[in-house]
């Protein structure tokens, strides 16, 4: 029997240990996770902050199966690679033959006068886990005031969340726009005011410089010599792979856990995985990365597929904020061509009043960035030919804003009946449409059951319309005609499970 051992039970680790029990193989699969909960989806903690969804609602269902040993509230303290056994906090001794590290990220803490990386003042927190969370809704209650050190894509969405529950939220943001890292300053300055809209100011070009803290609120100070006052602050200054436990055991570490395609760290016989793995020189940060590679390491060690081999997709960033409609994708921030590169293609169309702004860089026919800000109709469209990398088609107007000259809408190239079945529908979880066809002629019938069967819609949910789209355009084209043997498909309206409750529920 071969013992593997995860360290870490977030969204890496806990599907590494799903994909192995659904695979048949002699094994024993211990998980050691530092929180004390079960592994919930990290990605709706925002929508969690907004109010959007309960607690049993971010409950990762498929956590853990039968046969596998899953230990929470067990922090890995340090790895033996001679005598192959991880030690735990609690002293105890876990061997392996093979061990997956999946220890995530830590939320950065600034280097400022007052704050104490290791006791954070009452009113001040990050936004990471599950007890961050309910750190910083404790925090907002009776509270009038939030300040956000941060504008990246996170703290955006915490600002957006606390503002939703009624809090005056300002965003301290060190850059001169916001998202520099997905968006350009025209488009950073449309989504200003569209937060601006919603309850959240943006004070831009301010560093903070020190912090103060006591029971009766937070003071920050700013580089431009101002001071502002709230009554709780959330940090939100990026994240950096956990990388300790690595580093001193002797593994190759740089930004990341250094891996290989196989997922392989220095040595063979400890993998790593998700946010803590640097693979391509690169910590991906991102769910979907973290769900192919847990694959990936499945196939290997339960020899499904000697040769499976991790190769890392083109990232699409969505803001998860209800009121803002924003996708950014390639390389739309920096704008700079690199040698060799031949000639750019740049569509723009900005209406600011509107809150929309869509930017398209095209070469070679193909989309090499988007940032679509705003109701877009052509999202779906674009999304899927940058996924693809599918040549881009001739009617560039229509495929800026979705509506072809006259006004009239364009051809629905993202509608499912005209989607290529290789197109990728969820993109947290590489579902394809061919893939939701084939499991509606197996039987799926809603979109509950179509995500039970394929997990489509069960990480960021950013697909749940067009997951909703597919099921109602297969009721149309091919009715259940010949219903198949088993049991019948719950109407989610019906089933009052957490997947499904989690399924109904309107992404923020
Ligand atoms: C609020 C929020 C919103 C996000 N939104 C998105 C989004 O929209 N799209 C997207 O793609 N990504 C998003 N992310 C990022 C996404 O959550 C991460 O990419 C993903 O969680 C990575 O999974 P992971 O398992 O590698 O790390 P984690 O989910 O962080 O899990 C790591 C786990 O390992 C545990 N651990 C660490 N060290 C040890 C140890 N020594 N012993 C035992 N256990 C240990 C940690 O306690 C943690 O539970 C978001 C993140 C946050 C916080």
């Amino acid at each position: 029997m071969t013992a593997v051992v995860i360290v870490g039970y977030g969204m890496a680790g806990a599907r590494l240990a799903a994909e192995l029990h659904a695979r048949p193989g002699d094994r024993k699969v211990t998980v050691l996770g530092a929180e004390p909960h079960r592994a919930y989806n990290r990605i709706m903690l925002s929508t969690l902050l907004a109010g959007k969804v309960d607690e049993p609602d971010v409950e990762l269902t498929e956590a853990a199966g039968h046969g596998v040993d899953v230990r929470t509230g067990v922090a890995v303290t340090a790895i033996d690679r001679v005598a192959r056994e991880v030690r735990t906090g609690d002293g105890e001794r876990v061997g392996y033959d093979h061990l997956v590290l999946a220890t995530g990220s830590r939320a950065v803490v600034p280097p400022l006068p007052g704050l104490d990386p290791a006791a954070l003042p009452d009113r001040v927190a990050v936004f990471r886990t599950l007890d961050d969370c309910r750190r910083i809704l404790a925090l907002a209650r009776g509270a009038r005031r939030a300040l956000v050190l941060g504008g990246g894509l996170l703290g955006l969405e915490a600002a957006r969340g606390l503002a939703a529950r009624g809090l005056d939220v300002t965003v301290v943001h060190p850059n001169g726009h916001l998202m520099e890292r997905q968006l350009d300053p025209t488009a950073g300055a449309v989504l200003a005011g569209t937060l601006a809209g919603l309850g959240v100011r943006a004070r831009l070009g301010a560093s903070a410089t020190g912090l103060a803290a006591d029971a009766d609120g937070v003071r920050l100070d700013l580089s431009d010599g101002s001071s502002l006052a709230a009554d709780l602050l959330v940090l939100s200054c990026g994240v950096r792979p956990d990388t300790a436990l690595a580093a001193a055991a002797g593994l190759a570490v740089q930004r990341g856990v250094v891996v290989d395609d196989r997922l392989r760290t220095s040595d063979p016989r400890v993998s790593a995985i998700g946010d803590c793995a640097q693979h391509d020189g690169t910590p991906s940060g991102l769910v979907a990365p973290a769900w192919a590679q847990a694959r990936v390491v499945a196939q290997l060690l339960s020899g499904a597929d000697a040769h499976a081999a991790y190769r890392a997709r083109p990232a699409v960033t969505r803001l998860k904020a209800a009121g803002i409609d924003l996708a950014a994708m390639g390389d739309t921030a920096a704008g700079g061509d690199r040698a060799g590169d031949g000639p750019v293609e740049e569509l723009t169309f900005a209406d600011p009043a509107r809150g929309t702004y869509a930017r398209l860089r095209i070469r070679d026919e193909r989309l090499t960035g988007a940032i679509l800000l705003g109701d877009n109709p052509a999202v779906g469209t674009v999304v899927q030919l940058f996924d693809r990398g599918a040549p881009v088609p001739s009617d560039r107007r229509a495929l800026l804003l979705g509506r072809a000259l006259g006004g009239a809408p364009a051809a629905p190239a993202a509608s499912p009946a005209l989607m290529p079945d290789a197109a990728t529908v969820c993109q947290c979880n590489d579902v394809s449409k061919g893939a939701l066809v084939a499991c509606w002629r197996a039987g799926a019938r809603t979109v509950a059951a179509m995500s039970a069967a394929t997990r489509a819609g069960t990480g960021c949910g950013g697909c749940r319309d067009a997951l909703a789209g597919i099921v109602g355009w297969l009721a149309e084209v091919d009715p259940a005609a010949d219903e198949p043997a088993g049991p019948p498909a719950t109407d989610p309206a019906d089933d009052d499970s957490p997947r499904a409750r989690h399924d109904r529920v309107e992404v923020a």
